[in-house]
């Protein structure tokens, strides 16, 4: 994975509290050769509560109950939420293509060009 791939990571932890365990998300894109995965698995493992980050200090909330306050810097938080238009934004924004390019099907690296 090159450039793309942590500009996407960072503006989804930041801006929605999704943090992203980088062994877990390459492991789920070996199931293609070469390896990738589609917007819909991308998705779905993005809104997995596991991952559910606080917004202002990064802490790992993930067993926590919800919604409740950060234990670490007291901010409030709801559930993670990335609806899959808000994604497909994203991603159209860090690629320059087109909404009724990326469909829950397309392969992020493959159809979409993800580096
Ligand atoms: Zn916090």
């Amino acid at each position: 994975m090159g450039m793309d791939w942590p500009e996407l990571m960072l503006d989804i932890e930041r801006e929605h509290g999704i943090a992203v365990d980088w062994n877990e998300l390459w492991a789920a894109c070996q199931h293609h050769k070469p390896p990738d995965i589609t917007v819909d698995s991308l998705h779905r493992y993005l809104t997995n509560e596991a991952n559910r980050v606080c917004t202002n200090c990064k802490y790992l909330l993930k067993t926590l109950p919800c919604p409740g306050s950060c234990p670490e810097c007291g901010e409030p938080y709801t559930e993670a939420e990335l609806t899959f238009e808000q994604l497909r934004g994203i991603i159209c924004e860090l690629l320059g293509c087109k909404p009724e390019m990326v469909t829950p099907e397309v392969f992020m690296n493959k159809d979409l060009g993800m580096t």
